[in-house]
């Protein structure tokens, strides 16, 4: 339910919030632009109880959330939230690049790596160290070790990284290096890694799933939110489909579709999304011009040498050059990067 108040009195808000949680609900305080909203959220079944706070000093109404995801969805929360870590801003006016390598494969490959996208203008770091990987005979990532060396190419570049986490056990260890923590697309709903994640202290960089809806991407990221974590990127990086010249379908249209029904800043990763280097920088400019806060984009020194999706990782030079493609399309877009 959303209580909509009409006091900002601290006093007024207070009772409100007290009277929320002895009902056996979360509080979650909104405090927007125009006006205070308080979301009353948890178990579906005696919501009606809440209906009873609208006699109580401040409270102009009360009304249900209609969509099932309550603190993802624009019903509570109407303004664009705007995500930061460092340098990296996404969503509203403000848009970011994330850049690097699939797989961190050696200090000199991270290093070089994070030194080129950061000279091109990139806001911030990406590598694996834990990789989902189709096949168990295919390179596992370096794990621990290559944490420390994402953590020492940040430090170097000034750039905050996000990497991947696998599993509710890796939680703790990989929030304590990374600024930000990936949900793969393989994870999408394995709901005890998403709880966990929803506990951790770091944004999290949420993937939609090759074979989820869009629908079940918010729901997702309402497993994250009502752990109490509330700034979940969601991020667009392909759909399975029966076409097989890309490697997935990019639904772009998610885009649209995601800012009309969450307020959460919306990434597009072309690299996984296409497959193929040279479709990463048209559906790059792509999606931009369909509102995207963000991009993933996978770039390897040497892409032929790769341990991992070197055939959709862009060349340092080709990175350089889509990133000034990029500028004169934000500026009509009216973000910034
Ligand atoms: C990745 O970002 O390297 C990755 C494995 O992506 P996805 O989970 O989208 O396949
Ligand atoms: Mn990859």
């Amino acid at each position: 339910m959303i209580i909509v108040m009409s006091s900002r009195e601290p006093e007024d808000i207070k009772r409100v919030v007290a009277k929320v949680e002895e009902l056996g609900y979360q509080a979650h305080l909104i405090e927007g632009v125009e006006r205070t909203v308080i979301g009353a959220v948890g178990d579906d079944r005696g919501k009606m109880r809440l209906q009873s706070l609208e006699s109580m000093p401040g409270v102009e109404q009360v009304v249900p959330i209609l969509k099932p995801f309550k603190l993802a969805g624009r019903e509570l929360k109407q303004e664009d939230t705007v995500i930061e870590v460092g340098p990296a801003k996404f969503g509203k006016d403000k848009f970011a690049v994330v850049a690097g390598p699939c797989s961190v494969e050696s200090r000199e490959q991270i290093i070089e790596t994070a030194n080129l996208v950061k000279a091109s203008g990139a806001q911030m770091l990406r590598g694996g160290a834990y990789k989902p990987r189709t096949s168990p005979y295919s390179f596992q990532g370096l794990e621990e070790e290559g944490l420390h060396l994402l953590q020492e190419a940040s430090q170097i570049t000034g750039l905050p990284f996000v990497t991947e986490v696998m599993t509710p056990e890796q939680v703790p260890l990989v929030e304590e290096h990374a600024d930000m923590l990936q949900i793969g697309a393989r994870n999408m709903q394995n709901y005890g890694l998403l709880k966990a994640v929803g506990r951790a202290r770091r944004p999290v960089f949420l993937k939609r799933g090759m074979m989820s809806t869009i629908n079940e991407l918010l729901m997702s990221a309402e497993y994250i939110m009502s752990e109490g974590n509330p700034n979940v990127i969601l991020c667009e990086r392909g759909i399975r489909t029966f076409e097989t010249e890309t490697r997935n379908t990019l639904d772009l249209s998610a885009v649209p579709v995601l800012k009309k029904l969450t307020h959460l800043p919306v990434v597009v990763d072309p690299s996984h999304g296409t497959g193929h280097w040279d479709l990463v920088t048209p559906m790059s400019c792509a999606a931009v011009a369909c509102g995207a806060d963000g991009l993933m984009l996978e770039v390897h020194p040497r892409p032929e040498e790769a341990f991992s999706d070197g055939p959709q990782s862009l060349k340092p030079k080709r990175f350089e050059q889509l990133m000034e493609a990029l500028r004169p399309l934000l500026a009509v877009m009216g973000k910034t990067m």
